[in-house]
């Protein structure tokens, strides 16, 4: 092991080990940064294999509340940016900080082990032809390899039809002279059923459950702004109001097929979609319940109904796996994590694990200066060191801001970002962390 070796490691060059990179450059602290991919930009490079991208993908959350503190998206980029725009931003975020100089491409990391004296033993495996594997021993490991590369897969027994999950979907032709069932109704598989809807011979989206649909504007602004804009009001008073107002624009979605949603407005993550209800009320798809059997080409569902199909596009979501440390990671569909970033391990960090329903950049962006700042403290300041690691190891509070989210694996450990702001800002005035 080379004795230059930084004491911290960031694994990935995706939006949160970008972040990273500026939080402990920031702080004057030295690192290695590795990324498997030949370029950076994680998931929103379609051409990062295994990248869940696909051609119509537009941000969820708005520019206006979805840039890096400090770094806003350009003036002439559309409200909702797509793909392409969000990568190109992220790569002249990373020129704009110099991080990418910093980063060592085509370099996966394959393990992570603590050693006796609590620092851990990292291996490398290069991708050039020719370069050996190796290993070096850090202090910190940021873990920011991203939650959306191991698809949650799930059986659809009797079905003898082609299953294909999401992650490997890119672009509407696949769907031409096909008729297509899309199983899931999170963004990723609203989008796509609209592709499919545009593209497929027909177009049908199965749901277990009512969902609540939100417009991506509202009055011309951008949802998200527009709920920013407004008073803050307590979260049962934001359901109730924003709720009949959804009620109002979108009318009875029972009418195009949907069920009713079972739960309250932000209950589960929020579906930002116009065009599916568009779609549906022109019949260019249809949308049905859960599944109840499969025989042969044939799927029935579980209000009796069924239909043929030569596809399913399983849009059900991914594992939040770290398959080169899952042990010190926790469940791999529910990392333990303090505040979503801080491993019970110490040394061992996280950024990109925070599900929440806004834009995730700016609560990643105080999660990496928390990181950074609790770096800085072990040599600078180690009694406050040991008193944030007793917070790590203690601590669990409650962020969902009295939302009763629904039972999913995808909802737990799911946070309400107004709550998730505050909280991480009292913590920081606590410890005496400046914040960007
Ligand atoms: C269609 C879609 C729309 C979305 N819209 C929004 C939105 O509007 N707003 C929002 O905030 N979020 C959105 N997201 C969430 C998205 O997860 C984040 O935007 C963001 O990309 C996550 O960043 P990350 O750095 O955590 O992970 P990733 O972007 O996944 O980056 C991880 C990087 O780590 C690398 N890597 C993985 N394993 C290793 C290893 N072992 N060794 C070395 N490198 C490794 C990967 O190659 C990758 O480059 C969306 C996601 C999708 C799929």
């Amino acid at each position: 092991m080379a004795d230059d070796t930084p004491a911290t490691l960031i694994v990935g060059a995706g939006p949160g080990g970008l972040a990273a990179a500026r939080a402990l450059a920031d702080h004057g602290l030295d690192y290695d940064h590795v990324e498997r991919h030949s370029a950076i930009g994680g998931l929103w490079d379609i051409d990062n294999p295994g990248s869940p991208m696909y051609e119509s993908a537009h941000f969820i959350s708005s520019k206006t509340l979805s840039n890096f503190p400090g770094f806003p998206m350009p003036e002439d980029y559309p409200d909702y940016p797509s793909h392409r725009q969000i990568l190109a931003y992220l790569r002249a975020f990373a020129a704009h900080y110099h991080l990418d100089q910093r980063i060592q491409l085509e370099t996966t990391v394959t393990s992570v082990t603590p050693t006796p004296t609590g620092r851990y033993t990292v291996k490398f495996k290069p991708a050039s032809a020719g370069s050996k594997p190796y290993q070096r021993t850090y202090d910190h490991v940021i873990a920011a390899s991203g939650v959306q590369w191991e698809p949650n897969v799930i059986d659809v027994p009797g079905f003898t039809g082609e299953v294909q999950h999401s992650q490997t979907y890119r672009d509407p032709q696949e769907f031409a002279g096909k008729r297509v069932l899309i199983v899931g109704a999170g963004n990723s598989g609203c989008d796509i059923a609209c592709d499919a809807a545009r593209s497929a011979e027909h177009a049908v989206i199965s749901m277990r459950r009512g969902y609540w649909f939100i417009p991506k504007h509202i009055f011309g602004v951008p949802v998200d702004v527009f709920a920013d804009n407004g008073p803050a009001l307590p979260m049962a008073t934001e359901q109730s109001v924003f709720g009949s107002l959804l009620r109002r624009i979108n009318g009875d979605v029972t009418r195009l097929g949907l069920q009713e949603p079972d739960h309250k407005l932000f209950e589960t993550h929020p579906i930002l979609n116009d065009q599916l209800l568009h779609h549906l009320r022109h019949g260019d798809v249809t949308a049905r319940p859960g599944i109840a059997s499969a025989d042969g080409s044939t799927v029935t569902f579980t209000d009796g109904t069924s239909a043929d199909f030569d596809l399913i596009l399983l849009a059900t979501g991914y594992c939040h796996s770290v398959p080169y440390a899952q042990d010190l990671y926790g469940d791999e569909q529910h990392p333990d994590m303090y505040l979503t970033a801080f491993s019970r391990n110490s040394g061992l960090y996280g950024l990109g694990f925070v599900e929440t329903n806004s834009g995730a950049y700016r609560l990643m962006d105080m999660l990496a200066e928390m990181i950074a700042s609790h770096i800085w403290d072990r040599d600078h300041r180690p009694g406050q060191w040991e008193r944030f690691e007793r917070h790590v190891a203690s601590d669990d509070p409650d962020l969902t801001g009295g939302l009763q989210l629904v039972n999913s694996p995808r909802h737990q450990g799911y946070v309400d970002s107004h709550t998730m702001d505050r909280y991480l800002r009292m913590v920081c005035r606590r410890m005496g962390w400046d914040l960007r």
